[in-house]
This record gives C-alpha cells, structure tokens and sequence, in this order.
C-alpha cells in the first residue's frame, strides 16, 4: 500500500489488457485515470474505485494529438505519478495488401498515442521530480508476418522508451517497456483455434497469459520498489520470445 495520493493514467483501458492494469492498480492503492475512446470508460472507472483510491474515466482518442490537447487541457496534473501507454490496435495483412489507411490508423494510434500521451504528462511528472512510464510494446516488435504496421509501431515504442529512459533519468522519471506475448483479450479472442494452438505449442510455458500477468508486472514497474530499473523490456509471454 501506498501512503500519498499518486495518480496513474493508462489508455485503452475500457477492456483487456489496460482494464485489468486499471484493476490492479487501484488495489494497490493508485488514483487511476482511465483513458478511452469508448465513452463507456466514464462508468467502468466506477468498478475499479477501491475505498482507498478514486477512478475517473475520460474519453480521448488517444491517436490524435488535439483529442489529447482538449481532453486535458483543464485537467489539474500536478499529482500524476504515471503513465501507462497501453492503448493499440492491430490491422494484419500482408504488406502487399496493405492499404494506406491500415498503415496510417495502425501507426497513429499505437505509436503516436505514446507521443501525444507522454507529452500531455511530462511537464508535471518533471515538476514532480519523480515518475514510471510503462510502455505497452509486443512481442511482434521484432518482425511477424501480415503485421508491418503493427510491429513497426510496437519497434518504435522500444527506440522511444529507451530514449526517455536516457533523457528523463536524471528528473527521477524511470521509463520501461513491457512485451506481452500471446494474451487472451477482446484483442486475440477473435484469433482462429488453430492459430491459437500454434502459439501455444510455441510457448515453453504451453498455455497463452491473461490480462492480469501484464497487470502484475506494471504493477512492479510502479512500485518504489523497482526504482532502479529504467529503460528495460519485460517480457510477459511465458517463452514466447527468447
Ligand atoms: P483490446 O483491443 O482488448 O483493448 C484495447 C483498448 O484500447 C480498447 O478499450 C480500445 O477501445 C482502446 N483503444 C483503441 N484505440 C484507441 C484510441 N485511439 N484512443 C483511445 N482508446 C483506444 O487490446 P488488448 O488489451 O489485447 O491490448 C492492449 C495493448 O497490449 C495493445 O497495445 C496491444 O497492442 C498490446 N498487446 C496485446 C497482446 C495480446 O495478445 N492481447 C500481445 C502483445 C501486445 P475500444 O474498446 O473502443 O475499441
């Protein structure tokens, strides 16, 4: 348990991965602000308020800069701990197939969001001399077929995290990434079997993660009991990746 009051910003945290984060969070005592372009965020904070922290839900497409800009531009920030920058989509295809918009919207929203997110924070985290920013990369970062614009988003994460790690080390702010391997969401739920079988016969630990198993290690990444660690990756795929 924490003793001040630290407030925590994840994106894409209607559902999944970012939902559960939310969760553990706000168990382990954060304030947490909840980010979606779903408006149905605004009544999901509402199940994640604990009687030890509060929960707001705010509606931002996180993809595009003046939604950040709007969405917070009265906000008061001074008491924001963390970032997590969580929110993404996938558009697999080939690359010969792929069309523009299933570049640019892949790009905008799992990239630029880390972008537009981070710098709507950072002024106040460094006020703040203190601060955890957790980037939500995958393990597709290193190339996977049909995902170019996936995995071009999710390698750039890795340049962005390891740069801020070096730049914002000395403002106490500690920036890692977490690489998830297969994990079962609305994001994988629609993944055929037999792919998902392949995955599976692929992980040393012979069974996909859940939501929670990422939760648990951003909740490390924001414990003080980590604060050494600044501009790694963790992965968080039973082997999927060695
Ligand atoms: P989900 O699709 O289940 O959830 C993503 C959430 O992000 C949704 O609530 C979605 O809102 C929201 N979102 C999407 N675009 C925007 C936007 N522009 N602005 C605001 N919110 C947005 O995904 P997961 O939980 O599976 O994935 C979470 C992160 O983990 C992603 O970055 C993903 O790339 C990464 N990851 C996931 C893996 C997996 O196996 N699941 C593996 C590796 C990485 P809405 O519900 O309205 O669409």
């Amino acid at each position: 348990m924490i003793s001040l009051s630290k407030k925590i910003v994840v994106t894409g945290s209607n559902r999944g991965i970012g939902y559960a984060i939310c969760k553990r969070l706000a168990e382990d005592g954060f304030d947490i602000v909840m980010i979606d372009y779903d408006s149905e965020v605004i009544n999901t904070a509402k199940t994640i308020k604990t009687e030890n922290n509060s929960a707001e839900g705010i509606v931002c497409d996180v993809s595009d800069y003046s939604s950040c800009q709007k969405a917070f531009e009265y906000y008061n920030k001074d008491d924001i701990y963390g970032v997590v920058n969580n929110a993404g989509i996938n558009r697999d295809t080939l690359f010969i197939n792929m069309n523009y918009d299933q570049w640019d919207k892949v790009i905008k929203t799992d990239l630029y969001s880390v972008f537009n997110i981070t710098k709507t924070f950072i002024d106040s985290m460094i006020k703040n001399n203190c601060g955890r920013i957790v980037n939500v990369s995958s393990a597709s970062w290193q190339g996977n077929i049909g995902q170019a614009n996936y995995a071009s988003a999710k390698a750039g994460i890795i340049g962005f995290t390891k740069t801020l790690a070096r730049e914002l080390g000395k403002y106490n702010i500690k920036t890692n990434a977490i690489v998830p391997g297969f994990i079962k969401t609305p994001m994988t739920d629609n993944v055929p079997d037999n792919i998902k079988d392949k995955f599976i016969e692929k992980i040393p630990l012979k069974k996909i993660g859940l939501p929670e198993d990422v939760a648990n290690t951003v909740s490390f990444l924001m414990n003080e009991k980590s604060g050494y660690i600044n501009g790694t990756l963790i992965e968080v795929g039973g082997g999927l990746v060695l």
